[in-house]
């Protein structure tokens, strides 16, 4: 396989930037620096070649390959850009080099991006404000009835700080605190009491969530969960982390829905620990387990647990299943790994 970033390097980066137009290009430590030859503008600061990528942090607000930027600067087929490409280089390239797979690299730059904005106070930050409970005097810390039927106690109610809403935008909803990596708030998902058929009828949803809460930017229950254990349990809802709490793991966070975002990949993969993921038994769990699979079982290891063996019912979780069931399972998949060692 050619190493299209060696043979570039090789070339000069600041000879292919020209190439392709940028303007004032500089190198800035083993970067490169330059307007962005694609959207064009003034801002010499726009453009940043870094460790194979090319990133615009203006208007484009994306990273390129080099092919990328030959196709938006000529306005040219990926063949014919390629083509180009492999003349500049004097090399034919794979075009398995161009890859649009997410590799650790992938995440890594995203990961880099996102900090320089956070740095140069960008506004596409994934640091979210800290969310304020403007109603508080709305959220009564009671446990519903809707949580007792569902099998939970006050203790639980109290370790998630889970509240009752009687009134305003989120009446008659259970409210659950988003939480972050660091403890703080996000903000908040506002679960109905109400069953599905009275949803159907009423056409409201079973989730409301706060205002700018973007559940792709943390997992819930992170902040308690990454301090723990040999593993980690990755589900889909809020209430399968209340189960298994109630069943002593504490090392489970939740997705908040059926897909896998590049940011919570970067953090499961921060804790770098064996996962198991269940989704739920449903379509959408299942290929929400693949989808965990392929993105992440090449940097640590990924069990699936099969809980299409245990659930009664279409869309169970862990939530509706037998603590038993899911020890033995759970037990069998993952007793394999060594335990870390505690100091
Ligand atoms: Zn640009």
């Amino acid at each position: 396989m050619t190493d299209v970033k060696e043979l570039l390097e090789n070339y000069g980066i600041d000879k292919f930037l020209a190439y392709v137009g940028a303007e004032h290009i500089r190198k800035v430590g083993d970067s490169y620096r330059s307007c962005c030859p694609i959207h064009k503008g003034n801002n010499s600061s726009a453009f940043s070649y870094h460790n194979g990528y090319f990133t615009c942090f203006s208007e484009c607000n994306r990273n390129f390959s080099a092919i990328d930027i030959i196709m938006n600067v000529f306005h040219i087929s990926y063949s014919q850009a390629k083509k180009r490409l492999e003349k500049i280089l004097g090399q034919e390239i794979d075009s398995t080099d161009d890859s649009t797979d997410m590799t650790f690299e992938h995440l890594a730059n995203r990961q880099f991006i996102s900090d320089y904005k956070r740095i140069k106070g960008g506004e596409k930050s994934h640091i979210v404000e800290n969310f304020i409970f403007l109603n508080t005097q709305e959220y009564k810390e009671i446990t519903h009835e809707y949580l007792i039927n569902e099998g939970f106690n006050d203790d639980t109610r109290k370790f998630f700080d889970l509240r009752f809403c009687e009134k305003g935008i989120m009446k008659d909803r259970i409210i659950i605190p988003i939480d972050n990596p660091d403890g703080k708030i996000l903000g908040i998902a506002g679960r109905s009491i109400h069953d599905f058929r009275w949803l159907e009828l009423t056409g409201e949803s079973k989730y409301f969530f706060s205002k700018g809460l973007k559940k792709s930017a943390t997992l819930y229950n992170i902040s308690r969960a990454d301090i723990y254990d040999n593993f980690i349990i990755v589900v889909e809802g809020y209430k399968s982390i209340w189960r298994l709490h109630d069943w002593g793991f504490d090392n489970a966070v939740a997705l908040m829905g059926a897909h896998l975002s590049d940011r919570q990949a970067q953090l499961l993969l921060h804790l770098d620990v064996p996962i198991l993921v269940s989704g739920d038994n449903d379509k959408a769990g299942k290929s929400l387990q693949k989808e965990v699979v392929t993105k992440l079982s090449k940097y640590v290891p990924v069990e699936q647990f099969p809980i299409e063996k245990i659930a009664k019912n279409e869309s169970d979780s862990i939530a509706e299943i037998k603590k038993e069931d899911f020890a033995h399972w759970t037990n069998k998949l993952m007793g394999k790994y060594p335990s870390r060692i505690l100091f």
